[in-house]
C-alpha cells in the first residue's frame, strides 16, 4: 500500500533533482537587519512567494495571529508520520523504517520549522535534523543511550555534577523540536517534571557552595509559562554562592515566537544570566530567528552558539562559514562545535574528527577569531569536553624556550620565549625569532615530521599540522645547551648532540623536531633586515608620518633604543601627523 501522501507527486526515478536553496538567506542582499525587529506578521519564515517552503506554502490559510502565538505553534507541532505526508512526501518504501525509529524517539516540528524546509529537496538540511528518516534505522543499535554518562554523575535526579564549580540542572522534558541526533533523547516523555523534583535541584546546589555557574536546561526551559520559569529562576537567584545563571534552549531556533517582550522583561530580573542558543545550520538563521535574538540581547543576555556537526547539514566549511557569519551580524557569538555525541540512533549523523579539524582550519585565520567556535569533543562516559585543534604548535622545546608555528597560510615561524629572569651568566639578548625558510616556508601536508620530508613546498589547507604520527614532533637532546643552571637556553658553548637552538652563531643545523632541509634553508638565510630587536625599536610608520627626518642611527642610539625599549619612540622628534582614522590603537 501506498502510504506517501496523495495529494502530492513524487519525483519520478532518476529525475534531477532541483538546485539546493542557497544556505546563506542572512548573507543576501534583501535579508531583514539583523537587528530589526521581528518579522512582521504575515511575512512568513522565508519569502512567502517561494513555491518549495515558507509559511504561504505549507500554511496559507493560517492567520497572523495565530501564527505569531508561540502557544499555537506548540500546539500544532507535527508529531505524527501522517501528520507529516500531509505536507512533505514520504516514499512508501520508507515508512516501516521511519515508523520504527519512531518508536524509540518521537518526533515534533513546529509549524514555523517546518515552513523552513525546501519541500523538494529530500536532502534538506533542515529536514535531516528533524524529520525521521530510514537511514536512522539503519542503525537504530549503534550508539548509547546516555553517551556522556550524565545519569553516572548525578547527585540528584535532573542534576548532573560533572566539573567542580557548575552544574547541569534538566528542568524539562519536552522541545519544541525533536532534533533526531538529540544525546538526551532518552528523557524525552514529555511528563511535567514534579516540583518536588524541581526542588530538590535547587536545594543541591543551594547544599553545595563550590557551584557558582549552573546551565538550565531540558529539554527546553523556555517552553514552561513565563510565570513557572521565573519561579525557578527566582529559587536560584536567591543561592548567594550561585553566580551565573545560564539557560540552554533551542527555542529562538525552533519557536521564536515564544521569545516575547514579557518573557525578556522576566529574563532581564535575574542577571548575570546567559542563554546558550542552537542554531546548526545558516538557513535556521531567519527573520522571525534574528527578531527572537535581538530582544533577548535588548534585555541584556550574551548569547553564544552551540553547533552541532551534522553529516548532511553542516559539515562543510562553507556551510559553517556563513553560520558563525550570520550569527555574528545577529550578535550571537560561535561558542562551540560539537562533535555529534554517540548516541543510539545518530550514527549517521557522524563526521570523522578530520571533518572538524578541516572546518577550524578553513576558519583560522580567514574570519575574525570571534567567528571561530571552539570545536569540542564530549568524552564519552562523562569525560567532559575536550577541544580540539588543527596544530599550529608543530614543536615545542620547552627547555630551550623554542616554538615552531605554523600560521594559517601553512608558512612557519619561529618563536623564542622570554629569556629566564636569574640569566645574570648570559646578558646576549634573545633571538628575535622569525619566519623560518622564507622562500620554501610552507607545511608539508602531514606536517614537518621528525627528520622528515626533504620538500616543504605545498599547500596547506587541509592540514591538521601534525606529523606522519598524528602527533607532535618529539624533542631530543639534552636539557641545556651548556649545562648551566639557570643559563639561558641559546647562550654558552657550542650546541650538544641534538640542540634544536637556532643560532647562526653556532653554525649548528641540529634541529631534531623540525624537517631537515626546511632548517638548513633557514640557517643559510643571511638575516633580515629588521629582524633583530634593535632595529625595530623606533622605526614604527605611524609614530614618525609626516616626518622629515630622522634621526641617524648610530651605536648610541641604538643602545639607548635598546635600554629604553619602546619608549625611545618618544625621544625622536615629535610626530608630525598621527593617524587620523580615530582608531587610536589598532
Ligand atoms: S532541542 Fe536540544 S534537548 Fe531538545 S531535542 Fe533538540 S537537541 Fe535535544
Amino acid at each position: 500500500m501506498d502510504l506517501a501522501c496523495p495529494g502530492r507527486a513524487r519525483l519520478p526515478t532518476g529525475a534531477p533533482r532541483p538546485p539546493p536553496m542557497p544556505i546563506d538567506l542572512a548573507d543576501s542582499a534583501s535579508s531583514t537587519p539583523s537587528t530589526g525587529p521581528a518579522s512582521a506578521p504575515g511575512e512568513g519564515s522565508a519569502d512567502p512567494a517561494s513555491p518549495r517552503y515558507g509559511r504561504a506554502h505549507y500554511y496559507p490559510d493560517v492567520s497572523d495571529a495565530d501564527w505569531s502565538d508561540w502557544r499555537w505553534q506548540f500546539r500544532n507541532r507535527v508529531t505524527s508520520l501522517e501528520a507529516l505526508a500531509t505536507h512533505l512526501e514520504i516514499p512508501a518504501e520508507e515508512w516501516h523504517d521511519r515508523l520504527e525509529v519512531l518508536r524509540d524517539f518521537r518526533m515534533g516540528i513546529t509549524p514555523y520549522y517546518l515552513s523552513l524546509i525546501d519541500k523538494d529537496d529530500p536532502d534538506d538540511p533542515i529536514l535531516r535534523q528533524v524529520v525521521p528518516l530510514a537511514e536512522e534505522n539503519l542503525f537504530r543499535a549503534v550508539g548509547e543511550e546516555d553517551p556522556l554518562g550524565e545519569e553516572q554523575f548525578s547527585p540528584v535526579p535532573g542534576i548532573t555534577h560533572r566539573y567542580p564549580d557548575r552544574v547541569l540542572m534538566v528542568i524539562s522534558n519536552n522541545c519544541a523540536v525533536y532534533c533526531r541526533y538529540c544525546t538526551r533523547k532518552r528523557t524525552m516523555y514529555e511528563g511535567a517534571t514534579p516540583d518536588v523534583e524541581l526542588d530538590r535541584m535547587v536545594d543541591y546546589i543551594a547544599r553545595t557552595p563550590a557551584v557558582r555557574d549552573v546551565v538550565v536546561s531540558g529539554g527546553d526551559p523556555l517552553n514552561y509559562s513565563t510565570a513557572k520559569l521565573e519561579q525557578i529562576l527566582s529559587k536560584l537567584r536567591a543561592i548567594p554562592h550561585l553566580e551565573i545563571i545560564r539557560i540552554g534552549s533551542r527555542v529562538p531556533v525552533a519557536l521564536p515566537q515564544r521569545i516575547d517582550d514579557e518573557l525578556c522583561a522576566m529574563l532581564q530580573k535575574y542577571h548575570p544570566l546567559w542563554i546558550n542558543v542552537h542554531f546548526n545550520h545558516p538557513r535556521e538563521l531567519s527573520p522571525e530567528a534574528r527578531g527572537a535574538c535581538d530582544r533577548l540581547s535588548r534585555a541584556g543576555i550574551p548569547l553564544n552558539n552551540q553547533a552541532v556537526l551534522l553529516k548532511g547539514v553542516n559539515d562543510s566549511v562553507e556551510t559553517i562559514r556563513a553560520l558563525c557569519h550570520g550569527l555574528m551580524r545577529m550578535r550571537v557569538r560561535p561558542y562551540y562545535l560539537y562533535q555529534c555525541d554517540p548516541v543510539r540512533g545518530a550514527e549517521h549523523f557522524r563526521t570523522p574528527i578530520s571533518k572538524g579539524l578541516e572546518i577550524i582550519e578553513g576558519l583560522r585565520g580567514h574570519t575574525s577569531g570571534l567567528a571561530i567556535p571552539t570545536y569540542v569533543i564530549d568524552a564519552p562516559g562523562g569525560g567532559g569536553k575536550v577541544p580540539v585543534a588543527p596544530q599550529y604548535l608543530l614543536h615545542y622545546d620547552r627547555e630551550r624556550g623554542r616554538a615552531v608555528l605554523r600560521n594559517f597560510q601553512g608558512n612557519l615561524y619561529e618563536y623564542f620565549e622570554p629569556r629566564a629572569d636569574n640569566d645574570e651568566l648570559n646578558p646576549e639578548p634573545a633571538p628575535s625569532g622569525g619566519r623560518l625558510v622564507p622562500a620554501r616556508g610552507r607545511v608539508p601536508k602531514d606536517g614537518p615530521g621528525e627528520g622528515g620530508r626533504s620538500t616543504a613546498v605545498g599547500a596547506v589547507p587541509g592540514s591538521t599540522g601534525l606529523n606522519g604520527r598524528g602527533d607532535l614532533p618529539a624533542t631530543r637532546g639534552p636539557a641545556r645547551s651548556n649545562g648551566k643552571q639557570g643559563a639561558a637556553p641559546w647562550a654558552g658553548s657550542p650546541p650538544a648532540e641534538g640542540d634544536s637552538r637556532p643560532s647562526r652563531r653556532r653554525g649548528s643545523s641540529k634541529s631534531p623536531g623540525v624537517d631537515a632541509p626546511l632548517y638548513e634553508a633557514y640557517l643559510a638565510t643571511p638575516p633580515q633586515p629588521g629582524s633583530d630587536a634593535t632595529d625595530v625599536v623606533g622605526k614604527s610608520r605611524w609614530v614618525h608620518r609626516g616626518a622629515t627626518t630622522r634621526t641617524p642611527r648610530t651605536a648610541a642610539s641604538t643602545e639607548a633604543g635598546v635600554a629604553g625599549g619602546r619608549s625611545r619612540a618618544a625621544q625622536s622628534p615629535a610626530p608630525q601627523a598621527r593617524p587620523t582614522n580615530g582608531h587610536g590603537t589598532h
